[in-house]
C-alpha cells in the first residue's frame, strides 16, 4: 500500500525522550555534588530561567554554548550557591548525558513503524548530551539520520535548520516528510514555515492557544499510525 509519507522526522524531548525526568534527575545529581538540595521550589526557579532561555535561543538571541552556562549561573545567584556556573553546567550535562528516560510508548512505538519508512530526530540541543542520551536508551538503530541544532548552526523553528535537515536525509521532497513533535513553537511552526507536514503530540491536552495549527493533532501513539496507515 502506498504510504502518504516516506519520511518521519521526530522531535527528540518531549516526543521520543522524557527531558523533564533527565533534567530533574541530572540537576539533582549535579547539585549533590556540590553539596546542595534541589526541593521542588528550587526545581521549577530552574525550569523558570531555562525556558527564558531556551525561547531566546529559539529567537537567536543567544547561543547554546551561553545558555548551558548562563542558566547556572542565574540559578546560583538566585539561591546564593558558592559554585562556579562552568563546573556545574558541566557535572549536569555529562548526568543529562547518561540519562535515556523515555517517553511512555515511544519505544514500543519506533518498534511497530512500518520498515518501510525512513526515520531521523530533528532535535534543538547540545550535540554530545542528545548523542549520549540516544545510546544510553539504545535507539541509535531506530533512526537512519539524527540532525542536531548546535550541529546545523541553527535551531528549529529556522529555515536554516531545515535546509541543513533536508540536505542531511537527501533532500526527498517536502510532500514526503511529516514532522511529529510536542513543542508548537519550534516543530510544528518550523514544519509551517517550511511547508512540511506536522503532527502535534498533545499527550496532556494541552489548550493550543497560539495559532500554530499543526496538519494533525495526536493525544497517543495510536493516533500516529491512524495517520500512516
Ligand atoms: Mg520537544
Amino acid at each position: 500500500m502506498l504510504k502518504p509519507y516516506s519520511w518521519l522526522l521526530f522531535d527528540a524531548d518531549g516526543t521520543i525522550l522524557d527531558y523533564n525526568t533527565a533534567e530533574t534527575h541530572s540537576l539533582k545529581a549535579a547539585a549533590a555534588s556540590f553539596g546542595f538540595d534541589v526541593n521542588p521550589e528550587i526545581l521549577s526557579l530552574y525550569h523558570e530561567i531555562n525556558s527564558a532561555l531556551w525561547v531566546d535561543l529559539e529567537r537567536g538571541n543567544i547561543t547554546s554554548l551561553e545558555l548551558r552556562v548562563k542558566r547556572f549561573d542565574s540559578l546560583a545567584s538566585r539561591m546564593d550557591w558558592d559554585v562556579s556556573a562552568v563546573d556545574f553546567s558541566r557535572t549536569y550535562l555529562r548526568e543529562l548525558g547518561n540519562s535515556g528516560f523515555m517517553i511512555p510508548g515511544a519505544r514500543e512505538m519506533l518498534a511497530d513503524l512500518p520498515g518501510d519508512m525512513q526515520r531521523a530526530i530533528i532535535t534543538n540541543g547540545i550535540r554530545d548530551t542528545q548523542y549520549g542520551r540516544l545510546k544510553t536508551a539504545d535507539l541509535m538503530k531506530d533512526f537512519s539520520e539524527i540532525i542536531i541544532s548546535e550541529e546545523a548552526g541553527s535551531a528549529k523553528p529556522a529555515a536554516a535548520f531545515f535546509d541543513y535537515t533536508l540536505d542531511r536525509i537527501g533532500f526527498p521532497k517536502k510532500k514526503d516528510l511529516l514532522i511529529i513533535g510536542d513543542s508548537l513553537s519550534s516543530d510544528i511552526a518550523g514544519g509551517i514555515g517550511y511547508g512540511i507536514d506536522t503532527c502535534w503530540f498533545n499527550p496532556e491536552g494541552r489548550e493550543n492557544e497560539t495559532g500554530v495549527e499543526p496538519t494533525y493533532e495526536i493525544s497517543c501513539w495510536d493516533g500516529l499510525f491512524e495517520i500512516i496507515k
